[in-house]
Order: C-alpha cells, then structure tokens, then sequence
C-alpha cells in the first residue's frame, strides 16, 4: 500500500485545505502521492487539475469511494457537511470502515483519520469507536476561521483524542493551519467547537440588529461600526464579518460581496441545531441559543435565497422584514 494521503470532501473549505496540505506536503516530498474524493466527481476532477497546473509533477489520483480512498492512503482528512455525510463516508457500504476491515491488521494499524466536519459529538464519538475497534486511529479535529483562514493556511483545529493520536496528527493539521488544540478525549474538538459556534451565531444577530438600529436612529454605519469595535460590544462579528456594507475601512465581509462565499446560514442553523440538541442531552440552559437558532430556522425558512449566502445576511432579512 503506497503511503499516500486521501482527503474526502472538496467543497468550500475542503478545497482550500486540501490545497495547502497537498501543495506543502509536495514541497517537502517530490514522491508524495495523493488521492482525492468528493460525492460530486467532477469538483475532485477540477481539484487534481487545479493542482497539477501549479505543480506539474504531483501525483494525484481521483477515486470514486472513500473505501478505494483508504485502500491507497495512510492518512484520510474528510471534511464533509454534517452527521449524515460522516456517517455514510466511515460507516457505510463503500465507506473507510469495510475499506479498514478488508485490509491486513497492520495496514490499518498505520491508518490515521482525521475528520474535521463540524457534527453531532455523539455521532463522532460512535464513528470513532468503531475506526478504533477497526485498528485505526481518529481524532475529531473541526476547524474555525472560515474560508479566508483555510485559504491562508490559519485555520485553528479543535481536536478531540488520546495524546498519541493528537500528536501523530499534528505535523498534518500544522501544514493547513496555526493553531492546534488538543481539546480532550474523543468528541472533545467538536464540543469546543460548538460553543464556539454557540457564541458566533447568537453575536452575529445582535450585531446586525444593532447596526440597523443604529441606522434608523440617524448614525452613519462607518461611524456605528468604529464606536462598537473600539467599545465593549466589539467581536468578530461586528469587526471582521460586520453585516453592512461600507461599516468597514479595511476589510472586505461577505457583505459587500452580495453575501457571496463565507459561512452559510444554513450550515450556521445546522450549527445552532447541533448545540440546542446537545444541549438538551446534557441539560444545560440556552435561552438567548435557542432563540437564535429559530430565528437562523425562520431566515432559512422565509428565505430561501439567503440560505446558501453567508449568515451575516440575516441582516438583509432583519432589513427587510
Ligand atoms: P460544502 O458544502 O462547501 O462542502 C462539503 C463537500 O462535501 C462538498 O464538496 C460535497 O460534495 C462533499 N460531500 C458531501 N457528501 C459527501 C460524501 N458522501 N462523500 C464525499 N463527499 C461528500 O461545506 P463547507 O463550507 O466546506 O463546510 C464543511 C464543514 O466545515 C461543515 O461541517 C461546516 O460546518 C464546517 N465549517 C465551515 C466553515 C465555512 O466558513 N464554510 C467554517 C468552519 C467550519
């Protein structure tokens, strides 16, 4: 078995990760093979020719199944949309467990997955349990910093394993991001990165109310946006992805893109939904988390067009109710 490198899942971020893993990995390694997968083919096709026209050596392999993916590969990254997909891609037919239990115990004993979706931590512990009854190692390792972060290789990892398998990841997650943070055992990465999320989604609603507030009170949006980032009110939402155009000088948010490319509310939703389920499991009370996310539900519900743009749109709705 070659020790090639697989990643599963090429959509906005998974492109871009892919991109500095394979490139970076490249560089240190002239033989260096890699093998790329995505439910929709022709965006693994585009990808191995996006990277062969920048690196005309590399070699790169598209396969059909996650399965074909770990057969060829000691390392597996997936970045996949949610539970369903995670579930489908590890543990159904075609999927890396029958890929792990089809190969010698010691081919899957050299096997490190690496799964960086952002999901429900009791389906990612499963999922784990079952690779680690398989011989292989995982680590939850979902990412924060957005599309811009894993474009500049910044991305901060949220990873959830035992101590080997977090250090055996690290040389990997370092080639595509900054910060690597070994959260806890398994399903420790996604419980930090779900209340992470908690905190985004309920701030990015606030702020967009309180910048149409502000203008329906008279104030100019530069204005507004500088008073609050040099205040107390201050976050990333209102000082990197502040919802209104022209609110900031040297930035350029999604909104001034027609809320193009970013976070999509209804990943943010799906986000919500997974820390008020969680949530609910483990009886902890979210009042101002529970109200956010029916309202990123009412956005996605109400309108349709905003369900795919970034989740700083909620302003345009607020704007526009
Ligand atoms: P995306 O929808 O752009 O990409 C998902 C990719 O997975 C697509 O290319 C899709 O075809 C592929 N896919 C789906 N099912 C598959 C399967 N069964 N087999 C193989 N490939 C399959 O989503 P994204 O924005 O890249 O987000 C991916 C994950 O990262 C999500 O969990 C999201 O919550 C998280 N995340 C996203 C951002 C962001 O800013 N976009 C930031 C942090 C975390």
């Amino acid at each position: 078995r070659a020790k090639s490198t697989a990643f599963i899942g090429l959509g906005r971020m998974g492109s871009e990760m892919a991109y500095n893993l394979f490139s970076k990995k490249f560089a240190e390694s002239a033989d260096s093979h890699f093998v790329v997968c995505d439910a929709v083919p022709e965006s693994a096709v585009a990808f191995r020719q996006n990277l062969l026209s920048q690196f005309p050596g590399v070699n790169i392999d598209v396969v059909q199944t996650p399965e074909e993916a770990v057969c060829a590969s000691e390392t597996v990254v997936t970045m996949l949309p949610s539970s369903p997909q995670v579930k489908a891609v590890y543990c159904e037919a075609n999927g890396i467990l029958h890929a792990l239990q089809l190969l010698k115990r010691t081919d899957s004993e050299r096997t490190l997955c690496i799964d960086s979706t952002t999901l429900d931590v009791d389906v990612a512990r499963q999922v784990s349990d079952n690779i680690v009854k398989a011989g292989a190692q995982m680590v939850d390792a979902p990412v924060s910093g957005g599309v811009a972060g894993a474009k500049a290789g910044t991305l901060s990892f949220l990873v959830g394993g035992t101590e080997a398998t977090f250090l055996q990841a690290q040389p990997i997650l370092t080639l595509m991001g900054k910060r690597i943070i070994h959260c806890g055992s398994s399903g420790a990465g996604l419980g930090a990165k779900i209340c992470n999320n908690l905190v985004l989604g309920v701030q990015q609603i606030v702020v967009a109310e309180a910048m149409l507030l502000g203008q329906n009170l008279g104030l100019d949006p530069l204005v507004l946006a500088g008073v609050i980032n040099s205040s107390t009110g201050g976050c990333w939402a209102s000082s990197v992805n502040n919802p209104v155009p022209s609110s900031l000088l040297d930035q350029s948010p999604p909104c001034e893109r027609d809320y193009e490319g970013g976070f999509a509310t209804a990943l943010m939703l799906k986000d919500m939904d997974l820390a008020t389920n969680i949530a609910g499991t483990s009886k902890s009370p979210l009042p101002l988390g529970q109200a956010a996310r029916d309202f990123y539900a009412e956005v996605v519900t109400r309108r349709p067009d905003l369900a795919n743009k970034d989740f700083s749109s909620v302003y345009r709705h607020l704007n526009e109710i």
